[in-house]
């Protein structure tokens, strides 16, 4: 088995799932007292937080970078980064460091591929709904078309991302906000959803929504058990 290294802390909201899913999907691949073999780093996220809605990208890029050092040198043999948003830089990671990246778009892709989907609505903070880093990959690299709500619903998955979600906040009213805007998305055609962030999976899941539904949190974490146990290759 291969040690699952992670950068963690945005949220750790989040990483706490990813944590559990790891351990449980080792359980009930291996049995017994099975767990995943694995190394956190965990950032402050008040700070990453701040350094993303300053726009200061390249010094987020340099702790990121330092981060995923510590996990490699903590023994990973590859490398996790648990929110989809800090994929932003995730090819400066992946060229400083000598162990590899499991990116989380191209492993939600290849979950929806393998569903026979091609138009997919994205949801998510909105340097991950907004900028290129993602979707352009998602397009480019796995040929899918992604649809984004408009500006005015961006605004309210962004807020309710920062303000409620990574604090643990988990409000019925806005569950009612998400549940209309993916439902706006699957009237002009998404065939499934993404919940790019990896807390909207707190929020809503399969049960809110008419359509199939891809938790990066989820599929991230077992693509990456799947990986450490030889079952997934990288780069396909
Ligand atoms: N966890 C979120 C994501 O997947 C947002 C937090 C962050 O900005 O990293 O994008």
């Amino acid at each position: 088995m291969k040690t699952i290294g992670l950068i963690g802390g945005m949220s750790w909201e989040s990483s706490i799932e990813y944590y559990r899913i790891i351990n449980e999907t080792v359980r009930e691949k291996l049995g017994g007292l099975h767990s995943a073999k694995s190394v956190m780093y965990s950032v402050d996220f008040a700070e990453i937080e701040a350094l993303q809605h300053e726009g200061r990208w390249e010094e987020a890029t340099r702790q990121m970078i330092n981060a995923a050092h510590h996990v490699e040198h903590g023994g990973a043999d590859f490398l996790i980064i648990c929110t989809n948003t800090m994929h932003r830089m995730a090819d400066d990671v992946q060229e400083a460091i000598n162990i590899p990246l499991l990116h989380i778009a191209d492993a939600t892709a290849d979950n929806i591929k393998a569903k026979g989907l091609r138009k997919i609505g994205l949801l998510g903070t909105r340097f991950t709904m907004e900028e290129d880093f993602y979707r352009g990959r998602l397009v480019e690299r796995h040929g899918l078309e992604v649809l984004i709500p408009d500006k005015g619903e961006r605004r309210v998955v962004h807020q309710v991302i920062y303000d409620e979600l990574v604090m643990g906040k988990i409000e019925p009213s806005s569950r009612v906000s998400y549940k209309e805007i993916i439902e706006g998305m699957i009237l002009t055609g998404a065939e499934g959803i993404i919940l790019g962030c990896t807390e909207i999976g707190l929020l809503v899941g399969a049960k809110d929504v008419a359509v199939p539904v891809f938790d990066t949190t989820l599929i991230h974490a077992t693509t990456a058990v799947e990986y450490a146990l030889g079952e997934y290759s990288l780069g396909s």
